[in-house]
């Protein structure tokens, strides 16, 4: 039975997680929060994750009940992510290996949340859509690769999010999503965005011109509130994403969808997605904030299949890549 250690910390999220055979014994997780209006630069982001990176591997091993001796392979994230936060936990993760003893496994960040949310959610063959703060990708096996269907051809969807929160100074404590989608609830009137779907990809960095131009109007005017804009902002991005989601299923005659990624714990984007599935009779999977927010443990479990297929990263390839794209990787361990 073979445990695998996961090392994640591509943005602003830095975690290690153990998983042994489909059970997660432990997940220990923090963020870096800056204050609001401002984003997280690479560099502080670097230094936060290098501060906290060996209590949380202490951590996970008193979770897991688990000793070094006990850990079979030490899996880290290779990419994509930001430059600065990456190499410093690859730092980490090719040292531990050393000491220890253990193989190494270099692990594609989006391949991560992929095999985290079949191991959670059960579903068997689904089409994945992932939204995250650095990623919007609609993404279906065949023939050992994870293929992309669509994407954004810009700025990412929880990018998207993040950078209008700094605009109305929204808090990023516990996330900025998360603070846009409470507001959102309040949100009354639907106010009139660009929806820019072309063809399976969409297009956000438009829309976030037009919205930041609104905001400063039409708050200055009183014609709507903070609140019914995140409600239309919401409305606008999702509507784009069940809409690529729904298509990419129908061209591969997909009954299951499942939603991974930081923004796929938004329950309105789960509400919707589910009424999409319904309407054609497909099932909807999705996982909450431990497991679809960046973790360790998607990097050990995904490791863990990678171990478990015989890869193994040799010391001299065991650098870290910013573009990593998801249909890369050769997936052996599936059929
Ligand atoms: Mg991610």
């Amino acid at each position: 039975m073979p445990a695998v250690l996961g090392f994640e910390g591509s943005a602003n999220k830095i975690g290690v997680g153990v998983v042994r055979d489909g059970t997660v014994l432990a997940n220990p997780r923090r963020t870096y929060v800056t204050p609001p209006g401002t984003g997280f630069l690479p560099g502080d982001t670097a230094r936060h994750h290098r501060a906290v990176i060996l209590d949380l591997l202490e951590e996970a091993l008193t979770e897991a009940g688990l000793t070094s001796q006990d850990i079979d392979c030490i899996a880290y994230t290779k990419g994509p992510g930001m430059g600065a936060p990456l190499a410093s936990v690859a730092v980490v993760a090719r040292t531990v290996a050393q000491l220890w003893n253990k193989p190494l496994l270099g692990v594609n960040h989006c391949i991560g949340h992929i095999e985290m949310g079949r191991l959670i959610t059960g579903a068997t063959s689904p089409t994945v859509l992932y939204v995250s703060g650095g990623n919007t990708q609609v993404i279906a096996y065949s023939e050992h690769r994870y293929r992309i269907f669509g994407e954004t051809i810009d700025i990412a969807v929880g990018n998207c999010l993040d950078r209008f929160a700094r605009v109305l100074k929204i808090s990023n404590d516990p996330s900025p999503g998360y603070n846009i989608e409470q507001m959102a609830k309040r949100g009354k009137k639907l106010v009139e965005l660009p929806y820019t779907v072309k063809g399976m990809d969409v297009s956000f960095s438009g829309i976030l011109s037009f919205i930041e131009d609104a905001a400063q109007r039409m708050l200055a005017t009183g014609e709507c509130t903070p609140e019914d804009l995140c409600f239309s902002l919401q409305e606008t991005v999702f509507a784009m994403l069940v809409e690529i989601t729904e298509r990419a299923m129908a061209h591969c005659g997909s009954q299951e969808a499942l939603i991974v990624g930081g923004v796929g714990c938004n329950m309105r984007l789960q509400e919707m997605m589910e009424t999409m599935c319904q309407e054609r009779g497909a099932r909807l999977f999705a996982t909450d904030e431990r497991f679809c927010i960046d973790n360790g443990a998607m990097i050990a479990q995904a490791g863990w299949e990678m171990f478990q297929a015989g890869h193994r990263t040799p010391l001299s390839d065991s650098g870290i890549t910013q573009r990593y794209r998801t249909d890369e990787v050769e997936v052996t361990w599936r059929d």
